[in-house]
């Protein structure tokens, strides 16, 4: 498989020369849009340079052409700077909040409660913001409605007083959320506040807030933060709107804190787990560039899928999913894949049409779902999903319980499907199918 995708892709952009020209030309368009996507001037120029740099100097991959190698080391370079996101522990933690008012903070303590709960911990919530009018009753309401517990007291001066309070109140909880005051600028009173908090509290995480339109200030923010308190994460707040979030950029390169979660809507649910290649096509939204990310992108992703582990018969949950998206990935190449035998991989008949190809993609999304409201153990040993559980994750994805033994089913066709092909001596078959 990997050979003849490649060979297609290699037809499909031809060979070129890379010549100077042309460099300063991508280099431009990428300069355009990084700028119109609020990441900082002077990141930008740095950034911009060492890409002419390296695309000069270095040898271009085999049947790139001239524009697909420099957008590759833009990527590299990108990546490089933000990093590929934080890694979210889920176990017990301590988790507190920080970030100017406005910026999004309240309402991603109630989606942090959203995504710990959907994982089958248990989160409670301490409301430590005395200094906005409302601030108690709008994260109660928040709380009470994702039925999670809520400590506050309305109309108390003392924010560390009510912390302390607080975590007493919530000690038995796993995972234990302070949200905290703003203000409209960056004021003594309120870095104060944010480091006695800290001192009282120990957080294991320190979450700053940012609203995507944030723009060239994000880097004096972050900075302003993390010197007070040690900012361990970030959150990107709003970027179901216009804003393309370049701001975040500088925070990261500012204080080499890692991008934790992103927010996309105002419920709970609009929360996601920080992706930087998705994060990156934003930025750089540009048609041709877009999609010519999405082939490097596509390129540098080594297979997710642990062959050897299925060789030997494991067959976890990710490992479904990531086969799944494999495929979904070619859908502009349906026609080769439509080509392709594959009915040794449990998928149906022994070609895939174009039915089965935009059923595949409806199964996914709800497939997302429901695996998102499942625990590591889980996903990685789906033989212990008892029936106890299946209720929890039908709970905690919104789904029913017969969904989830559908995906349960689908994933154990699967498995048997990699079992026979396995011991049909195809394993040497499989890795190359992987690559
Ligand atoms: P805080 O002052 O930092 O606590 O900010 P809030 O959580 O109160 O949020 C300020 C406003 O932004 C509220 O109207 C929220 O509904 C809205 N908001 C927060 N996160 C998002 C998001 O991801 N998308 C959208 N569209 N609105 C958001
Ligand atoms: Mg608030």
């Amino acid at each position: 498989l990997g050979d003849s995708l490649q060979g297609a892709l290699r037809k499909l952009i031809g060979a070129n020369r890379i010549d100077e020209n042309v460099v300063n030309e991508v280099v431009k368009d990428i300069q355009r849009a990084l700028l119109t996507s609020d990441v900082n001037v002077k990141l930008v120029m740095d950034m911009s340079k060492r890409i002419k740099d390296r695309s000069l100097k270095e040898e271009p991959e085999k049947g790139a052409d001239p524009r697909e190698h420099v957008v590759r080391i833009v990527y590299q370079e990108m990546i490089g700077i933000m990093g590929k996101g934080a890694n979210i522990e889920l176990k017990p933690q301590t988790i507190m909040m920080v970030g100017l008012q406005g910026s999004g903070k309240t309402t991603s303590v109630a989606k942090l409660a959203r995504f710990f709960q959907k994982k089958g911990l248990k989160p409670a919530v301490i409301g430590a913001d005395n200094f906005r009018p409302g601030a108690y009753q709008q994260l109660k309401i928040l709380c009470d409605k994702l039925n999670v517990h809520f400590y506050g007291e309305e109309g108390e001066q003392d924010a560390v007083g009510i912390v302390e309070r607080g975590l007493k109140d919530i000690e038995k909880y796993d995972v234990k959320i302070i949200d905290t005051a703003g203000r409209h600028a960056l004021e003594a009173d309120l870095i104060a506040e944010m480091e006695a908090i800290n001192n009282k509290a120990k957080p294991d995480q320190k979450f700053l807030v940012l609203d995507a339109a944030i723009g060239q200030q994000a880097g004096v923010q972050a900075k302003a933060f993390n010197d007070s308190v040690g900012v361990t994460g970030i959150i990107i707040t709003k970027l179901d709107g216009t804003a393309k979030g370049g701001g975040a950029m500088s925070a990261v390169a500012e204080i080499n804190a890692p991008i934790a979660f992103i927010g996309t809507g105002e419920t709970p649910d609009d929360f996601e787990k920080f992706d930087a290649d998705r994060f990156i096509s934003r930025l750089l939204g540009m048609g041709d560039l877009q999609s010519l990310l999405e082939k490097v992108q596509d390129s540098m992703k080594e297979s997710d899928m642990n062959v050897e582990n299925i060789m030997k018969g494991r067959f976890t949950l990710n490992d479904m999913y990531a086969q799944l998206e494999a495929m979904n990935k070619m859908g502009p190449l349906k026609q080769v894949m439509k080509m392709l035998p594959l009915g040794s991989m449990g998928l149906g008949g022994a070609k895939l049409s174009d039915k089965d190809l935009d059923e595949t993609n409806v199964k996914m999304k709800a497939f997302k779902i429901i695996m998102d409201s499942m625990t590591e153990d889980e996903l990685n040993d789906p033989k212990i999903i008892s029936s106890h559980r299946i209720q929890r994750i039908a709970r905690g994805s919104g789904r029913s319980p017969e969904d989830i033994r559908e995906l349960l089913k689908y994933h154990k066709n699967m498995q048997n499907a990699f079992k026979n092909f396995a011991g049909k001596g195809g394993g040497r078959n499989m890795q190359k199918m992987m690559k």
